[in-house]
Formats: C-alpha cells, sequence, structure tokens
C-alpha cells in the first residue's frame, strides 16, 4: 500500500523532461509501481502535448521550427549511442532491481557506517548523476538533520518511519529543505532504498549526510 508519492509539481517536470536525471530515475522507479502517479504522469504529458498542439505553424518562425527539427535529431543521434553503449558493469546487490534500472550500473555494497553499506548507480547517459542504493539495518536511528536541496528516496525493500510517518516498500520521500527529522529503521528488517540528490548542493539529507565523506 503506497502512501508516499512524488509531488504533483516533481511529477510535471518529470512529464516535460525538466527534472533532472538522477531525481528522474527515482520518479521512473517509483512510477513504475505506482499506478495513480502513472496516470498522473500520462496527464501531464497530455496537457504538454496539447500545448504544443496549440501553437499553429503560422506562429512560428522557420527558424524555430528548424530548431525543433534539429532537437529531434540530436535526440535520435543520442538514442543510436546508447544502442551500442557497453552494458554497465552490475553488482549482485541481493534483491531484484525494477526493471527501469536495468542499463544502469550497479557497484558492490560499501560499508559506510555502522550498519550502513552504500552502492553507486551509474545511469547510461550521465555519470555525474548522484544516485545511490542504500541499506541500512534493522532499528537504526539516523541523526537528526535538515536538508539543503531537494532529496528522493524510494524505499525498495523495508521500512523507516520519521516525525511525518511510516515510508514502506513503494514510497517515495521527497524531502526539501524545510523538511527536519530523525528517520529509524524500522526495527523487523533491513531497509534497502534507492535515492538521488537535486544538483550540487552540500549533502545533508538523511542519505547524502552518510554518502558526503565519500564524494567531498
Ligand atoms: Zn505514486
Amino acid at each position: 500500500m503506497i502512501k508516499h508519492h512524488p509531488s504533483d509539481e516533481t511529477l510535471f517536470r518529470y512529464a516535460n523532461g525538466s527534472l533532472e536525471p538522477g531525481p528522474r530515475i527515482i520518479v521512473a522507479v517509483h512510477a513504475g509501481g505506482c499506478a495513480t502517479c502513472a496516470s498522473r504522469i500520462s496527464e501531464f504529458e497530455a496537457v504538454g502535448g496539447s500545448l504544443m498542439h496549440d501553437i499553429e505553424p503560422d506562429d512560428m518562425e522557420p527558424s524555430a521550427l528548424d530548431h525543433v527539427m534539429a532537437k529531434i535529431e540530436i535526440d535520435e543521434a543520442a538514442r543510436d549511442r546508447l544502442a551500442v553503449r557497453p552494458r554497465l558493469p552490475r553488482a549482485d546487490v541481493g534483491i531484484r532491481l525494477p526493471q527501469v534500472l536495468d542499463d544502469c550500473g550497479i557497484g558492490p555494497w560499501r560499508w559506510i557506517g555502522p550498519g550502513v553499506r552504500w552502492s553507486r548507480v551509474t545511469l547510461p547517459g550521465d555519470d555525474n548523476a548522484n544516485v545511490m542504493l542504500l541499506k541500512v539495518t534493522a532499528g537504526r536511528k539516523l541523526p537528526e538533520h535538515t536538508h539543503t536541496g531537494y532529496e528522493y528516496t524510494h524505499v525498495l525493500k523495508g521500512s523507516f518511519s520519521d516525525a511525518r510517518g511510516r515510508y514502506g516498500p513503494g514510497d517515495l520521500d521527497e524531502a526539501d529543505d524545510d523538511v527536519q527529522h530523525q528517520p529509524i529503521v524500522d526495527k523487523d528488517g533491513e531497509c534497502i532504498c534507492i535515492a538521488a540528490l537535486e544538483g550540487q548542493m552540500k549533502l545533508r539529507g538523511f542519505f547524502g549526510r552518510l554518502i558526503q565523506p565519500l564524494i567531498g
């Protein structure tokens, strides 16, 4: 039972392509298992499509059309490059990962602190996206903290709780810098999440804080 979803703003940015690659893959993982968000994204895409449709060809500068056509050619070229790209290395992280991650590289689990391991997720089109898997032992309490930017965390296995509620499999926690919380992984088992950070901000969030020593 999914209780926590991305905001409409995030789903809209997903639909119009303006969400950064890291958060984008987290939303794709969520929407792959959430019919509510998948249909919301379709609605937003339909709105975007009809807005495009409302632009009469006469209103468009010839150069604008050239621009659009050039962009389509570039997109196709990028897709062709992706098609021949060798498969990224994938470590076995002990759980079945969502299908949308099939083309992503998955690093081995690395120790990051007592009871916490992480694995880097590499996106086929963006080597610099801050995406990671995190595995936290049952019952572990994380330091109280605030965020300096958006952090997207999708629960794959297990659960954690904080003052805002409980986050279980399929839930997406979208935390901004207004959020101050002290998450605790529930006692009944380890928690595995996939998380992404937006932008190159200083990392102080739930998971960002843990990986900060690793990425400087
Ligand atoms: Zn959802």
